[in-house]
């Protein structure tokens, strides 16, 4: 039988947990602390504790769910990333990369996802379940106590690996709020961002929450036409709709919006597109990320030339929209979005 993980129990239910084998409500606090602040990552590892509270957080609770079961270090070895079975047998994948300061861990929100874009390996491996909030900010834990080690921790997280988090918004924001508490972890909500295919009434509700979170939208076409046969959320939240949302989320908080677009030769990398994108964002508050595609196996399209990237840039650089091609890290170690899990799950992948 599998435990309940510790890191899905906030505070409160954590102070609630001890005082039902009572506690004292300090011992709560040396727990917490000692997960989110010293990085502990076994009830041995409490040594201030009493030992009969250290027995019992052993026998009622897991300290992980993540049990490692692939690592790849890109040949530069800045790009780290690691597939992590869980106890139910999935597969999901975390992704750190090193860019000067910035350390930036990449996580997942779900295993496999269930919005079937074309281009994407997870999406092509369809939905096998939500994470819990807990087995989301683990993923940042396992990769804090890795850093550590050099005096180093993760100073971004972007929700861009597998799964989709609007559609397991408790858990992701949740994940989120527990990883900024000031007295644990204390990684603030601007440290994170989300990205999301476009959910509307998840958009909506994240930007009533007036959330610190960054948002991104994975826009990739600027056509109804186009988008839906990429991404077919599209055919419930077309293009319009979308827009409107990302102004109404742009005037709330303030904040300006992402937009990734992952070129691909010949479909969405002409200059027309380009210019239809430029008419599109007009007066809105955002930025484009540009990322060549990804090919996976499961969909024929192929990455944009050197020079249609290059053009396509160049057409929004002209309309004063701010844009950057995403440097490819980590892309001989399928660092792209599900890819090693794709793998695991059928039967490919090989255990170094
Ligand atoms: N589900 C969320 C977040 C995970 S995907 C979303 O779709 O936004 C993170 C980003 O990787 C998205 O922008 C997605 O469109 C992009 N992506 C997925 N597969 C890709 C591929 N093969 N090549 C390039 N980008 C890809
Ligand atoms: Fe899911 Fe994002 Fe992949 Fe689309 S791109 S299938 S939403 S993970």
């Amino acid at each position: 039988m599998t435990l309940p993980l510790i890191f899905d129990l906030d505070l409160p239910q954590l102070t609630q947990q001890l005082k039902d084998w009572g506690q004292p409500a300090y011992r709560a606090k040396q727990v917490w602390q000692g997960l989110y602040q010293n990085l502990w990552a076994k009830p041995q590892d409490f040594s201030n504790l009493p030992k009969d509270l250290r027995d019992n957080l052993a026998e009622n609770f897991a300290f992980t769910h993540l049990e490692e079961a692939q690592r790849l270090y890109s040949k530069d070895g800045q790009t780290t990333k690691v597939l992590f079975r869980l106890p139910d047998s999935q597969y999901i994948e975390t992704v750190l990369m090193r860019y000067e300061d910035r350390r930036t861990l990449c996580i997942s929100s779900q295993a496999g996802c269930a919005m079937g874009c074309v281009f994407c390996a997870t999406g092509q491996m369809g939905f096998r379940r939500n994470l819990s909030s807990g087995e989301i900010l683990e993923q940042v834990l396992v990769f804090a106590r890795q850093l550590a080690e050099d005096g180093e921790r993760p100073t971004n997280v972007v929700l861009m690996g597998m799964g989709e988090p609007f559609h397991n918004y408790d858990a992701t924001l949740e994940a989120i709020d527990r990883l900024g508490d000031p007295d644990g972890f204390n990684m603030g909500a601007r440290r994170f961002t989300i990205s999301t295919v476009g959910l509307l009434p998840a958009i909506r509700r994240f930007t009533a929450e007036k959330r610190q979170v960054g948002l991104a939208i994975s826009l990739h076409a600027a056509t109804d036409e186009l988008r839906s046969s990429m991404l077919p959320i599209n055919d419930r939240y077309p293009i319009k709709d979308l827009i409107r949302a990302c102004q109404e989320y742009t005037e709330a908080t303030g904040r300006r919006v992402t937009f990734e677009w992952a070129l691909i030769l010949d479909q969405n990398d002409s200059p027309e597109e380009a210019d239809r994108l430029v008419k599109l964002l007009h007066g809105l508050n955002c930025h484009v990320n540009i990322i060549p595609l990804n090919p996976t196996q499961g969909y024929a399209g192929q990455r944009s030339t050197r020079e249609s990237v290059a053009a396509f840039k160049q057409i929004l650089d002209n309309a004063g929209i701010s844009c950057t091609v995403r440097v490819r890290r980590g892309i001989d170690i399928q660092a792209g979005c599900g890819q090693l899990a794709e793998r695991a799950d059928g039967g490919l992948l090989q255990v170094n």
